[in-house]
């Protein structure tokens, strides 16, 4: 799926509004390409901030501007959350754009990244939580909100997931997902004494998968 840099993300359905980041395609090509490409400092502060994916759930893309067989293709997309209320999308790939392509993501963006910070809980984190634990609503849909939770590294989050784990019919579904975002606290000082072995396999197998592949920004600061 091709958008314009900063158009309203509406890819899938979500609770956030999110503005569109590096979604491209070969009708408006790649925006950057051929200007000086990212410094290093924004570059790393990108990757820094490309911590987690967020949806898991849709399928493959290749590169559409890698030659030949053996293109580039990814799954899942990151979710950058501001301090200011302001939410971006962008595809796995826009590391891969940024590297290989020239792909320079829109100064808006990169001012923010910039000037990145902890998060404070605000209503964003209050409407993911809230649909989470909502069991009238959509399974999908509260599945597909647990891992951003985890960009709030605080004590509210961690009882939303602990609450989330005693769901079975949401454990069915999202047991890795919750674990995966449980994984982000548990080094957290207010998670200690959380007891890992007491959840469900798919809890900890995502708790595992964390712990051996996710570094969270350091501008998270401590918890
Ligand atoms: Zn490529």
């Amino acid at each position: 799926m091709e958008c314009t840099d900063l158009s309203l993300y509406v890819y899938r359905e979500f609770l956030i509004p999110m503005r569109s980041i590096g979604w491209l395609g070969r009708e408006h090509g790649i925006p950057g390409a051929g200007m000086a490409s990212l410094g290093s400092a924004d570059l790393s502060r990108l990757k820094s901030a490309s911590w987690i994916l967020s949806t898991l759930t849709l399928g493959w893309h290749d590169c559409e501007f890698c030659d030949g067989e053996e293109g580039f293709e990814g799954n899942g997309e990151y979710h950058y959350y501001f301090q200011d209320g302001s939410t971006y999308s962008a595809p796995m790939m826009i590391l891969h754009y940024v590297e290989e392509h020239g792909y320079r993501p829109p100064e808006d963006f990169l001012e923010r990244l910039r000037k990145a910070g902890p998060l404070e809980w605000d209503w964003r984190a209050e409407r993911l939580s809230e649909v989470l634990l909502d069991e009238t609503e959509d399974l999908e849909r509260r599945c597909g909100v647990i891992v951003d939770l985890a960009n709030w590294r605080e004590p509210r989050t961690l009882d939303v997931l602990w609450r989330a784990a005693q769901d079975e019919e949401l454990v069915d579904v999202g047991g890795v997902e919750i674990g995966r975002s449980l994984g982000v606290l548990l080094s957290c000082d207010f998670a200690k004494g959380i007891d890992v072995s007491s959840f469900p396999e798919t809890i900890e197998y995502g708790i595992e998968l964390t712990s051996q592949g996710v570094t969270v920004p350091e501008w998270f600061g401590d918890c």
